[in-house]
């Protein structure tokens, strides 16, 4: 029922507006190691910057999560080895031959974090696509100090510039979510004012007051089954 069948999708499009300078390191990573210098950031092959789907879907991820343990629901930790909840139960599903199956038992097993983010044996149900510049590209530089990985002092002569986009740059900005439950209609909408507010921040450097974003003009559509159903004239 979950994987093979279809219930309803969600398409939201609208555009994504830096509300403070970004600064998505080329390296892609997001690494929140201060020694790691990756001054430049990550551009598409116009050499115009762009913002992963990926990162997006890590802040938001990450952002939900905290909301959820706030309201007393368990959200576990994915990164976690141990403690991530589909690792937890993989026991129970390690003689299971059948993918689909298997992915569904996972599901079953998972919090509802990794039920809409995806887990480790199944997709997630949002997807969010790579966000790409509207319009000329606006680049300014700010000055970085290296850390010394040990010390945590500042290291000598590890002074940097780092490339950031500036404010008020505005990117594509689309987010699907396919099969949702009651429950996770309720999240999605959540997450989408959570957009709309501009109460999240993406890339690196976030604690010197980079990387606020809000995702403006948005349209949702929503098909259904029924709406597939008439479309193939049934
Ligand atoms: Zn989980």
């Amino acid at each position: 029922m979950l994987f093979d069948k279809f219930e309803n999708k969600y398409i939201l499009k609208g555009t994504l507006v830096a509300l403070d300078p970004i600064h998505i390191g080329s390296s892609s990573k997001n690494t929140l190691d201060p020694v790691d210098v990756d001054s430049a950031v990550l551009k598409d092959s116009r050499g115009y910057p762009v913002i992963p789907g990926s990162s997006v879907k890590g802040v938001v991820r990450s952002w939900f999560e905290s909301v959820l343990r706030g309201a007393g629901v368990f959200a576990c930790d994915v990164l976690d080895n141990k403690n991530c909840c589909t690792a937890k139960e993989e026991e129970k599903r390690k003689d299971c031959k059948d993918l689909r199956e298997k992915a569904e038992m996972a599901y079953k097993d998972s919090c509802e974090v990794c039920r809409l983010f995806g887990g480790r044996e199944f997709a997630g149900k949002l997807k969010f696509k790579d966000s790409y510049l509207i319009g000329e590209p606006s680049f300014e530089f700010r000055d970085g100090v290296g850390i010394d990985r040990e010390t945590g002092a500042v290291k000598k002569g590890a002074k940097y510039d780092f490339e950031i986009i500036s404010k008020d740059s505005e990117f594509s900005f689309y987010l699907t979510a396919e099969n949702l439950d009651e429950k996770q209609k309720k999240y999605f909408e959540f997450i989408v004012e959570a957009l709309k507010n501009g109460e999240l921040s993406v890339g690196g450097k976030t604690s010197r007051g980079l990387g606020r974003f809000a995702v403006k003009d948005i349209n949702i559509e929503i098909v259904t089954a029924e709406d597939m159903k008439k479309r193939l004239g049934l």
